[in-house]
């Protein structure tokens, strides 16, 4: 099951992603950041299948794309030298945007 990380404090709440879900996956949180909007979220229950529009669409590029090794070296065509460390098949790797761990860093 692929997944998104949105950084809360990066998302302007533009909504150019919830407008390019094919799954419907996107809204907005309940609490303010400090832009003083309600930053995207994944819906509980959402469906992601890790297809990176969002993320791609993302003027502030503040999601993260996670997918399964399996699925993502599948998308890739063969051994992507990105996955050459995961454990297993099924382990979450990133897939498409930066780093949340990099969004810190550039915050602090
Ligand atoms: S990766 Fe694709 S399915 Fe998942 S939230 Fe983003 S646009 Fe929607
Ligand atoms: S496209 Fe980016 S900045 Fe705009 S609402 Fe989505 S996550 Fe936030």
């Amino acid at each position: 099951m692929s997944r998104i990380v949105v950084s809360p404090e990066w998302c302007k709440g533009c909504e150019l992603c919830v407008s390019v879900c094919p799954k419907d996956c996107l809204e907005h949180s309940d609490a303010l950041n400090r832009y003083g909007v309600y930053p995207i979220r994944m819906r509980a229950g959402a469906e992601c299948i890790g297809c990176s529009q969002c993320a791609v669409m993302c003027p502030d590029a503040a999601i993260e794309v996670y997918r399964t090794a399996k699925e993502s070296n599948a998308t890739r065509h063969g051994d992507c030298p990105d996955l050459r460390g995961a454990a297993s098949d099924n382990e979450i790797v990133p897939f498409a945007g930066r780093e949340p761990a990099k969004h810190e860093e550039a915050l602090a």
